[in-house]
């Protein structure tokens, strides 16, 4: 009577939980809290996810219910729990089933950094990993950079070749251990280990020396590569200026700002000052670059970031960080080693091959990259997180939806920052940051990375999106692709929508936006260079219901790196060719009389001077207009200065401009900026203005939300001044922030475009 009164009172589930839940230690929490609860069954990991078949009473299997989206292993992600009752399952106890021959798992993981409890153990001298330079965990260490195939298991992965020894397998198959699965698991017995090298071939495999003549070598001002999760970092002194100067020489990197690692944050205190919410991103497990304000007086060297008070700083992410950074006692510079726009180096021999003139000396070890992977920029404006390179930590990064394509869709991104989009079921998964396309060893590190993604999701796509633009290389991947598969579709997506639809993709709107796409420059729909473009749009079209005025872009590429072209451009749109030549300001004397004539008559006659509307350029030509005349040393530096400089002004003056046919016509600007001595004043009402003209538009659209999207919008002084004034209109508006808000984004739109029109 009382048995049968017991098992009437329990209950059988099957549970199905979809997200990330594989490969992040989710089977042995399910298993734990299973037991906890006195629940029988079992769990394990299937084609969509973690199945979990439970038996007990129905409070418990409420409260396991409760505690298993409460108490979730801190890389988890739970996206769906689909529960129905099942016949009862007559199992005694609760175990974790090894999952089916057939199984690929949904998704695949961003490298993580390492995690306290590992941290703990390193520094603890009785622990058998102390200072063990490749310490992990299930919540911690290298996952993507070393994935060779799904699904994740120590056999597909570059840990293949490291045979476990007995400590490390016991506590790979007790799931009561923090390592239970931890697939890169390994100690000084059985893993990977350190060495030296040098140029001319000398090599030191003692761990303890190797790291030594590493941190001697640093001290002593040399620039060294060390070996990360994802590839190479070159590394010397931040303290040290002729280190630094040799570093940027070498590299040929005149003045793009270098990102500085600190053994802690209190070090990092002593640089920069920081809000509460810049500090959180910093210790944030994804342990990203983050561009804070740097002090004015410190013991860094001012080479790090010339011409700007911001400065990008991270926290060790590998535990070989730790010990150099331990050894060193100095904060760091480390940059990605790669030369100028080719993708970050994974491989010692090519550090030697590439860069014999940057680095004679280096730290590596024998576990290889198979995937390489940056590290991550973002940066904080006053109510927002900005994501400038989405890669470790944060990609390969995955959005569900609730809606299911029927189709495979492929996206190939634009021309710079290039990622990879793939879209799947109720999945849009992105790539992380490939680099811009414009070297060989780019298109290769493109098609490599495209290859990988493709054979790790058995991924044969029936759509392919690419950027409309007809030079880019990765629109001729995407039309040779769709060539050679036949029956594939090809999509073509204008860049400026995608730049809108990727904003709409990470808040899976669907409705009509009023989309601001202000960016470098994009192909647009009427052969012109599109990039300050405002669109009533959704997922399905777009209508351009503003631009700004086109200016001529004088020799075109050229004028990209040469801002004093784009102001002596706009010179030409307001001025006689005489008036301009009796000017006395810093642009005009930047050229010779002939030189502007040569120009003048280029620009009268339309040759090699395309027509831009993009709000980038026009960056670039207020910037030269205030009197900087230099070459840019990087994409994006006036942006930046101009940023640096506003900040000084607590102008709220606007210049003039007005709106005409849905034109934006900025002209009487020109002749006020010549007029202002303050480049200050110049930079802070140029920001007044471009958030007055993005008020002023809206109010003709009251009843849609805003999308703000492009490369422009990383401008955290612009982002900060616009979104306050809409949260204190109440307007409603949305911004990129865990997806890439430049170019890197341009992948998710083309896909989430192709998602929401793919029909089943
Ligand atoms: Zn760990
Ligand atoms: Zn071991």
């Amino acid at each position: 009577m009382q048995l049968l009164a017991e098992s009437s009172s329990k209950k059988s589930y099957r549970i199905v939980i979809e997200g990330v839940v594989q490969g992040v230690g989710f089977r042995p929490f399910v298993f734990q809290l299973a037991k906890e609860y006195g629940l029988c069954g079992y769990v394990t990991n299937s084609g969509s996810g973690v199945v979990v078949a439970v038996e007990g009473t129905p409070e418990h299997i409420d409260s396991f219910l409760v505690m298993l989206q409460q108490k979730k292993p801190p890389l988890a992600r739970i996206d769906k729990i689909e529960k129905e009752s099942t016949s009862p399952l007559n199992l005694e106890n609760f175990s974790i089933v090894d999952s089916l021959k057939s199984t690929v798992s949904t998704m695949l993981l961003a490298d993580m950094s390492l995690c306290n409890d590992c941290l703990e153990e390193m520094q603890d001298k009785e622990n058998r990993r102390y200072n063990y330079p490749f310490i992990n965990c299930t919540n911690c260490g290298p996952r993507y950079s070393i994935i060779k195939n799904l699904p994740y298991d120590r056999k597909m992965s570059s840990m293949d070749s490291f045979a476990m020894c007995e400590k490390c397998q016991e506590e790979y198959h007790n799931p009561n251990d923090r390592r239970y699965h931890a697939q890169p698991i390994s100690c000084y017995e059985c893993g990977p280990s350190l060495k030296y090298v040098t140029l001319s071939g000398e090599e030191e495999h003692d761990q303890k020396k190797a790291l030594e003549k590493i941190a001697t070598l640093i001290k002593a001002g040399e620039v060294v590569a060390i070996k990360g999760v994802g590839g190479f970092h070159i590394v010397c002194d931040a303290t040290n200026s002729e280190a630094v100067r040799s570093l940027r020489e070498n590299k040929h990197r005149p003045t793009k700002p270098l990102a500085v690692m600190f053994k802690s944050l209190q070090a990092i205190k002593k640089v920069a000052s920081m809000s509460k919410k810049e500090e959180t991103l910093i210790l944030s497990k994804e342990r990203p670059i983050t561009i804070v304000k740097k002090r004015e007086h410190t013991t860094l060297s001012h080479l790090i970031a010339p011409n700007i008070d911001r400065i990008g700083v991270f926290l060790p992410y590998t535990p070989l960080h730790v010990l150099l950074l331990k050894k060193v006692k100095v904060p760091l510079v480390a940059t990605s080693a790669n030369l100028s726009g080719e993708p970050i180096i994974v491989d010692e021999k090519e550090i030697f091959q590439k860069m014999p003139f940057v680095v004679e000396h280096l730290l590596t070890y024998d576990r290889e990259i198979v995937n390489a992977c940056d590290d991550s920029v973002v940066q904080e404006s006053k109510h927002h997180t900005i994501t400038l390179r989405m890669a470790r930590g944060y990609a390969p990064f995955s959005l569900y939806y609730k809606q299911k394509t029927a189709k495979k869709i492929l996206a190939f991104g634009a021309n710079q920052k290039v990622t990879i989009a793939l879209a799947f079921e109720n999945n849009i998964l992105l790539s992380p940051h490939i680099g811009d396309i414009d070297s060989i060893s780019s298109s290769e590190y493109f098609q490599k990375t495209l290859e990988t993604l493709q054979r790790v999701y058995k991924f044969e796509p029936d759509i392919v999106v690419c950027d409309k633009h007809p030079k880019y290389e990765t629109s001729r991947f995407a039309r040779a692709y769709v060539d050679e598969h036949a029956g594939v579709e090809l999509v073509e997506l204008q860049h400026h929508y995608a730049h809108a639809l990727s904003c709409m993709a990470e808040y899976s709107l669907d409705e009509d936006v009023l989309a601001f796409c202000f960016d470098g420059t994009g192909y647009g729909d009427d052969g012109k260079l599109w990039g300050g473009e405002v669109f009533v749009a959704n997922t399905k079209k777009y209508e351009r219901v503003y631009h700004f005025k086109e200016l001529a872009l004088l020799g075109g590429e050229v004028a990209i790196k040469e801002p004093r072209r784009v102001g002596l451009s706009m010179l030409f749109a307001s001025f006689s060719l005489e008036t301009i030549l009796q000017m006395d300001s810093p642009l005009v004397n930047a050229f010779k009389e002939s030189e502007i004539r040569t120009l003048y008559s280029m620009y009268e006659r339309g040759i090699n001077s395309p027509q831009s509307s993009s709000v980038g350029r026009l960056f670039d030509g207020v910037y030269a207009l205030s009197g900087f005349t230099q070459s840019l040393g990087y994409e994006g530096e006036s942006g930046l200065i101009l940023e640096s400089l506003s900040e000084k002004s607590k102008s709220k003056a606007i210049f003039k401009y007005f709106l005409q046919e849905g034109v934006v016509e900025y002209a009487p600007m020109i002749a006020e900026i010549l007029e202002e001595p303050s480049k200050e004043k110049i930079a802070k009402k140029f920001m007044n203005t471009l958030v007055h003209m993005i008020l002023t538009i809206a109010e003709k659209y009251p009843e849609l939300p805003l999308v703000l999207s492009g490369g422009v919008f990383q401008n955290r002084v612009l982002v900060s001044m616009l979104t306050q004034k809409l949260r204190e209109k109440k307007r409603a508006y949305y911004i990129p922030s865990s997806v890439a808000i430049n170019d890197g984004g341009i992948a998710l739109g083309q896909a989430y475009f192709a998602f929401k029109n793919s029909k089943g």
